[in-house]
């Protein structure tokens, strides 16, 4: 595979402020080389996500490293091999994590690499892959069967594994009663994937949209959010409270409302993100009725090889996950898109020749 000297790339020039918009540009850039120890991959599709949103806001505790390349959602071919590099070789199919954890302390040691204290997540931190080449590290790599297209790669990554990793450190299971607060792209595959795991499901949004397709992906019941109580709600339709509940939208009120939905015992599991402090029940009835109160955070290599596994399998369908692609010079538009919900997007999917 011969590999051109320059490439397109998104970057991001200039973080939004009070006083200015952001600036993200799709440039002619130089195509990086792999150093020893790293692999270049010629992307084929790249996922568009919210947490490039919060990049370009300037709301990541570590700001980007400007002008950068976004993008940590990839799918594509390995190019060329660096140095030193066993097992991979230009033409392999791969999907990979962006986020690089050390691989040396105690949380990488036990499978807990999203908590590693010297994580970097290229894309966010550093140069990321929404660009024709991207370099990975090659233990990230995970070998993608000429089954699974490269959009549905892409997504798996991070809107597919984040929930998946959610819905395993909240616990479903057969019969377990679920809600799952926050029907866009990654509330929509907890719903999926709870459904897949036997759980009894029910979505809540403010959306009507969101909840109909919610519905048609499998939710048993939904619970429209706009009244702002909607715990109320999912009390009278399960009798008395969920099992377990998760929440995507990152905001006071949604986690305010997936503890009241509990029963006595219940677990509420949180993945979205805000910097407001967490306001919270009378700590009483949180002591009173035996709740726990989780966060979950990204995902890991093991995660996303069990998640191969299953579409590989064909027991996890993700045709209907991809509802808009663009070319790389569509990028821009794709960020506005995504912030604006226009048209409902699950996910959007840059993808490249
Ligand atoms: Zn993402
Ligand atoms: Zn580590």
């Amino acid at each position: 595979m011969s590999v051109p000297a320059t490439m397109r790339a998104a970057r991001l020039h200039r973080v939004r402020s009070a006083t200015e918009p952001e600036l993200v540009t799709v440039d002619e850039v130089p195509v990086p080389a792999p150093g020893p120890g790293e692999v270049l991959v010629a992307i084929k599709a790249c996922g568009v996500c919210a947490s490039d949103l919060h990049v370009v806001q300037g709301v990541t505790p570590h700001g980007p490293v400007l002008p950068q390349v976004l993008g940590h959602e990839p799918a594509g071919v390995v190019a060329a091999v660096g140095d030193g590099v066993d097992g991979w070789m230009a033409g392999d199919r791969v999907a990979f994590q962006m986020a690089r954890p050390c691989g040396r302390c105690a949380y990488c040691d036990v499978g807990r690499e999203a908590l590693c204290r010297d994580l970097s997540v290229p894309g966010v931190d550093a140069d990321g892959a929404q660009a024709e080449y991207a370099i990975a590290d090659p233990r990230f790599l995970t070998p993608l069967p000429s089954t699974i297209p490269f959009e549905q790669a892409a997504i798996l990554t991070d809107a597919v594994a984040t929930p998946y990793h959610a819905l395993k450190r909240g616990g479903v299971g057969e019969g377990v009663v679920v809600a799952i607060f926050g029907l866009g792209g990654l509330g929509m595959h907890a719903v999926q994937l709870a459904k897949l795991a036997g759980a009894d499901v029910v979505g809540v949004d403010l959306d009507p949209v969101n909840l109909e397709r919610a519905l048609d992906w499998g939710a048993d019941e939904v619970v429209d959010a706009s009244d702002g109580k909607p715990a109320r709600r999912i009390k009278e339709l399960t009798g008395g409270g969920v099992d377990r509940s998760f929440e995507f939208v990152g905001s006071n009120a949604t986690v305010d409302q997936a503890l009241k939905c509990l029963k006595p015992g219940g677990r509420a599991t949180i993945v979205g993100l805000t910097p407001q402090p967490m306001q919270l029940m009378p700590e009483a009835l949180f002591v009173a009725s035996e709740l726990e109160l989780v966060g979950s955070f990204g995902s890991t290599a093991a995660d996303l090889n069990e998640l191969i596994d299953l579409v590989d399998a064909g027991r996890l369908d993700l045709s209907r996950s991809v509802t808009h692609r663009t070319d790389i010079e569509g990028f821009p538009d794709a960020l506005r898109q995504l912030e604006s919900r226009d048209e409902h997007p699950i996910r959007i999917v840059v993808t490249y020749e």
